[in-house]
C-alpha cells in the first residue's frame, strides 16, 4: 500500500487531467494521492483548479485546498473546507509570511477542522518558506499537525526542533536520499517521515524508490508509506 502525500495538478508544463494523473501514477503502485493544484496566474483561478480537483478526483485522489491566507474570506474557508480533507500553504507561490500575526484568525479556523497543513519549506532565499523558521508555526498551533514538504530540506536545526514537538512532520519529495530517510529515521523514527513525491516536479518512481532502498525494517518503511498518512488523514474526519 502507497499513499503519495503530494501531488499537483494543473502544472503549467503538465496538461494532464486527473485521469491521466491517476493512470500514470497507478502504474507506480499507488493507491490513493493528495493533490492540490500549482501555482496559477491568479488567486480566482487557483481556487477554481481547487473545485475542479474536487469534482475529479474519484475515490484514488484526496483533494486538500490550496489558497492565499490573506485573500480568503473566513466564512469563505469555514465552508470550504468541509469539502477538503486538508490544506496546503505554499508561502512562495502565494507569497505571504506564515508567521504573520494578520494570519492567526485563520490558523485557528484550521486549528478547528483538525484537518493537517503540507507546507513549503526549502531554503531558497525567502524566510517565508525557510523551515528552520517555520517550525515555529508547530509551536504556535500545537492541534494543527504541519507536513514540511521536502524533508524541511533536511536541516539539523529544524530535526533538532521536530523532535520536541508532536504535530510537526515532514514529506520525502525531492530532498531525501536512502541515506538521509535512514539517518533521520534513526534520528527522529519513521513516524514523523511521510512519502510525497511532488509529482509532477518530480518523479514518483525515482521518489518511491528512495524509501523503497533505504536500510530500514519493513514497519519503518510501511509508516512512511502509508500508515503516517493514514492516521493524518483519518484525524481530519474526526
Ligand atoms: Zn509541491
Amino acid at each position: 500500500m502507497v499513499i503519495d502525500f503530494h501531488t499537483h495538478s494543473g502544472a503549467s508544463f503538465d496538461k494532464s487531467s486527473l485521469k491521466e494523473i491517476r493512470e500514470k501514477i497507478g502504474r507506480n503502485g499507488v493507491k490513493k494521492a493528495v493533490i492540490f493544484p500549482s501555482t496559477q496566474e491568479s488567486y480566482q483561478k487557483l481556487m477554481q483548479k481547487n473545485l475542479e480537483n474536487l469534482e475529479n478526483s474519484g475515490d484514488f485522489f484526496i483533494p486538500f485546498l490550496r489558497f492565499d491566507p490573506r485573500r480568503i474570506g473566513y466564512e469563505e474557508l469555514e465552508s470550504l473546507q468541509k469539502r477538503f480533507y486538508g490544506f496546503k500553504l505554499h508561502p512562495r507561490g502565494e507569497n505571504f509570511d506564515p508567521l504573520d500575526k494578520s494570519l492567526a484568525r485563520i490558523f485557528e479556523v484550521i486549528e478547528k477542522t483538525s484537518k493537517p497543513v503540507i507546507i513549503h519549506s526549502r531554503k531558497e532565499n525567502n524566510q517565508n518558506t525557510d523551515p528552520d523558521r517555520i517550525i515555529e508555526l508547530a509551536n504556535l498551533y500545537p492541534k494543527i499537525n504541519f507536513v514540511f514538504a521536502h524533508f524541511a530540506n533536511d536541516s539539523d536545526a529544524f530535526f533538532s526542533r521536530l523532535r520536541k514537538l508532536e504535530n510537526a512532520y515532514v514529506d520525502t519529495s525531492i530532498v531525501s536520499s536512502p541515506f538521509i530517510i535512514e539517518r533521520r529515521v534513526r534520528e527522529i523514527t519513521s513516524k514523523r517521515i511521510i512519502f510525497g513525491s511532488d509529482h509532477p516536479f518530480s518523479d514518483q518512481e525515482i521518489e518511491l524508490l528512495k524509501v523503497k532502498k533505504a536500510n530500514i525494517s519493513k514497519e519503518e518503511k510501511e509508516d512512511i508509506l502509508y500508515k503516517n498518512a493514514e492516521k493524518l488523514i483519518k484525524s481530519s474526519l474526526l
